[in-house]
């Protein structure tokens, strides 16, 4: 592609999304006062957020959608315009968030790390805001981790109504051997366990646990192959975790020597 050819395809980019984004401003503004109009009839409707709730008799609550598709006795002083008019905006307005989601714009996304806040990117794509956000987790945040933690990171796109996530494994930091030598893991019968020809090895679901022992300094280390992430219920993850020399791998040690 010669330059002239590349700005041009660029400037009309530039063009198409400045149109979808005064559409969105427009749209928002017609879905605002939508909602305002209906406030004004006094239907004690909460527009606070989408989707919105009347107010049923003995604090039921329901989607206005679904008080219009019910048509029922309560809901009949509703006037079906107004809700017409909100659903209309509604559409359109999910309809140009839709092409700024399909449209390689950089737009800006929320970075939640962890359920916390922290700070914004701008990115053309939700995939390309995940990797912006997994820099941000900050290991020093987690100072004791004993076992790997799953660590969850999510984007959001307020103005596209885009969302994304992602989970990061941290794992503990492998100890220290000793004199400086790096650890050499084995898996003696007679100090890891289990049965003898499978030693240090458990099935656990569809995966197994390792447990192996360090020819060196005497430490253990646990290998998880179907681990569980509480917090959102996925399996079949790696952990890992580390053991202190006990008077097992020490002795085996003593005896090696
Ligand atoms: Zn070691």
């Amino acid at each position: 592609m010669s330059d002239v050819v590349e700005f041009v395809e660029y400037t009309k980019s530039i063009t198409r999304n400045i149109v979808i984004r005064e559409r969105i401003k427009d749209y928002e503004k017609d879905l605002k006062a939508a909602k305002m109009e209906l406030e004004d009839h006094n239907y004690e409707v909460d527009t606070s957020e989408v989707p919105w709730y009347i107010e049923a008799q003995g604090g039921e609550r329901r989607t206005l959608k679904e008080c219009a598709d019910l048509q029922t006795e309560e809901w009949r002083n509703i006037e079906i315009k107004l809700l017409d008019a909100i659903h209309l905006a509604e559409t359109k307005l999910s309809s140009v968030r839709s092409d700024l989601a399909r449209s390689e714009e950089f737009r800006e996304w929320r970075i939640i790390v962890d359920g916390f806040e922290s700070g914004t990117t701008l990115a053309p794509s939700s995939s390309e805001a995940l990797k912006v956000a997994i820099t941000k987790i900050d290991r020093s945040d987690y100072p004791y981790v004993e076992t790997t933690m799953w660590i969850s990171v999510k984007v959001t796109c307020d103005e596209s109504g885009e969302e994304d996530l992602d989970t990061v494994a941290l794992h503990p930091d492998e100890p220290g051997c000793v004199d400086g030598k790096n650890h050499d893991w084995q898996s003696p019968h007679k100090v890891v366990g289990g049965r003898e020809d499978y030693p240090g090895m458990w099935p656990n679901e569809a995966g197994v646990i390792i447990r192996e022992v360090c020819g060196n300094c005497g430490k253990y280390k646990v290998t998880n192959t179907w681990a569980l992430d509480v917090a959102t219920g996925a399996h079949g993850l790696r952990s890992v975790s580390y053991e202190k020399p006990d008077d097992f791998s020490l002795q085996w040690l003593a005896d090696k020597r």
